[in-house]
């Protein structure tokens, strides 16, 4: 069996959007699902992930992503209603780095309220020489 088969194989999410394991849908089309967190950081938290596996940013078909993009807004004005929410948190994790637990990819949606008491990450500094090094290494980088 090839890596990529065995990985779908094992795949939590692709279990779910097959209903090999049950979840709470609230959402789904040809191409994408959304369920709701099994541990929500705020009561709403939802998940969305396109139908076809891919583990992460890093190796989905820019087709596949753009297919999920009109359903992350009428989600996010659904949940938000739903719940009452002040805002909303639109994230991805990509990479065991940036915390990714299950490598299907999946946008978290999670209402906010003003007084949640969540709080955000704190930026660091950059000298002017880094920040303009930085983004000249970004671009170098910027494939079609
Ligand atoms: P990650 O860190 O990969 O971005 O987050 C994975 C998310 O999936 C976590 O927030 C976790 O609570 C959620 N999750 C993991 N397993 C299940 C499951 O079996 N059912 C549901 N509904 N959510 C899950
Ligand atoms: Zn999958």
């Amino acid at each position: 069996m090839n890596k990529e088969i065995s990985e779908k194989e094992n795949c939590i999410f692709c279990k779910i959007i097959n209903g090999e394991i049950p979840s709470n849908k609230v959402y789904e089309d040809e191409d994408t699902f959304a369920f709701l967190d099994i541990n929500p950081v705020n009561i709403g938290h939802t998940l969305l992930v396109p139908k076809k596996h891919s583990q992460n940013i890093f190796d989905i078909e820019t087709e596949t992503l753009q297919k999920i993009t009109p359903i992350l807004k009428k989600l996010s004005l659904s949940i938000k209603e739903a719940v009452g929410a002040d805002g909303i948190n639109i994230i991805s994790n990509n990479g065991g780095a940036a915390g990714q637990l299950v490598f299907h990819l999946h946008l978290h949606i999670i209402p906010r309220f003003s007084d949640d008491g969540l709080k955000h990450w704190h930026g660091k500094n950059y000298s002017k020489e880094e920040m303009s090094e930085t983004a000249e290494k970004i671009k170098l980088n910027l494939k079609n």
